[in-house]
């Protein structure tokens, strides 16, 4: 029966997915954020730890180009925005910032190891703010006698390998499901997984040779929209959080933020948080790198009158050299209370005050 409410719901615009990376250290999380990405920035950099927060956005053609999905199949989101939180111990301060933004979490695990320290810190992170996750059993080429199927989805890679090789796979994927139930999480693979709102999906992947990875993809760009579709429903409220401050030789102060919702506008009138108070600045350029690549990474920027969520942004405005990271940027519209706005950011800066004195 025709129902125009359906066809309303189905049309809800939906804005990209926000997804971080996190395990414990080695387990590959770098290596996994270029092979989605199509990069090499662990290869650059040194002992492979991120140091600072960047995003990077995939368009959904790219997730399609690089999946079996057939032109016809839908894909409901515009892209997905992968922000690069790093793993290290030291880090977790950022980890936490990071995650408040997130939609989802991909918890890298390392299949030689299972459940490290810091995984089970990861798991902790998430479940205090309440973020779904998926598990990527990283590193799937190290099983003894592993045949490569570069790229390939992992059913399909899974079977052609010998029966050794499937049966090391099976007790390692149970060691690891055990594990998780020990932290009180129910896992089971994907493909096998009939309750995926309820059940932890696992994917088994390898970031050096790609098994597994489209199907980490598609996970993402079509699973999750249909499980946390009010989530990503679109909206013009303004939700942007700050990730740094940088300094840069032509462009002076930036800030790097991500915008989680809204748009933002050259032109608009802008509140940062900063120890000294609320700043009042106006955006007078809006920056994003080209898609695929990092937000941080050097090289041209594009340049924008308007940017729509979910999106990494670089900001040029005066006034940006104390913005504090973790923080909303606030947009005052015409006929916006400035006074009230402020307020609001003043609320905000001695929360994020208390916050690192505790720490
Ligand atoms: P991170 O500390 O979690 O970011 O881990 P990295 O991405 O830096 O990876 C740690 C080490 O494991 C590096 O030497 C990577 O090349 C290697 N590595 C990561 N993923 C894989 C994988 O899937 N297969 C194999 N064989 N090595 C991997």
């Amino acid at each position: 029966i025709f129902d125009p409410q359906d066809v309303a719901g189905d049309e809800k615009e939906l804005r990209a997915p926000i997804c971080c990376i996190l395990g414990h250290v080695d387990a590959g999380k770098t290596k996994l954020l270029d092979c989605i990405r199509g990069t090499n920035v662990q290869g650059r950099e040194a002992g492979g730890i991120t140091q600072q927060i960047g995003a990077t956005y995939l368009p959904a053609e790219n997730i399609r180009d690089r999946t079996s999905l057939k032109a016809e199949t839908a894909i409901k989101v515009p892209g997905l925005l992968v922000i690069d939180t790093p793993g290290h111990e030291s880090f977790s301060k950022m980890r936490s910032r990071g995650l408040s933004m997130c939609d989802i979490a991909v918890v890298v695990v390392d299949i030689t190891k299972g459940l490290e320290k810091q995984t089970v810190e990861s798991l902790h992170l998430l479940r205090c703010h309440n973020v779904s996750f998926i598990v990527a059993l990283n590193k799937v080429d190290r099983l003894y006698g592993w045949k490569e199927c570069t790229n390939a989805p992992i059913v399909e890679a899974l079977k052609k390998q010998s029966d050794d090789v499937k049966s090391e796979y099976k007790w390692r994927l149970t060691k690891v499901v055990t594990e998780f139930k020990e932290n009180g999480f129910n896992t089971a693979p994907y493909y096998e997984n009939n309750k995926k709102k309820k059940v932890v999906n696992i994917v088994p992947t390898s970031a050096e040779s790609g098994e597994g990875v489209p199907d980490l993809l598609l996970l993402l760009v079509r699973w999750l929209p249909d499980i946390i579709t009010d989530k990503l429903a679109y909206d013009d409220t303004i939700e942007c959080t700050v990730l740094e401050v940088n300094e840069h030789k032509d462009l002076g102060t930036t800030v790097d933020v991500v915008l989680i919702n809204g748009v933002l506008r050259q032109g608009d009138q802008v509140i940062v948080c900063t120890k000294q108070g609320p700043v009042t600045t106006i955006i007078r350029d809006l920056l994003t790198p080209h898609p695929m690549k990092e937000l941080k990474a050097k090289g041209a920027y594009k340049h924008h009158k308007e940017v729509r969520a979910a999106q990494g942004v670089k900001i040029v405005a005066r006034g940006l050299q104390y913005a504090m990271a973790g923080t909303s940027l606030i947009v005052v519209k015409p006929g916006d209370d400035l006074r009230q706005a402020e307020a609001a950011a003043m609320q905000e800066i001695d929360m994020a005050i208390s916050t690192t004195d505790e720490n």
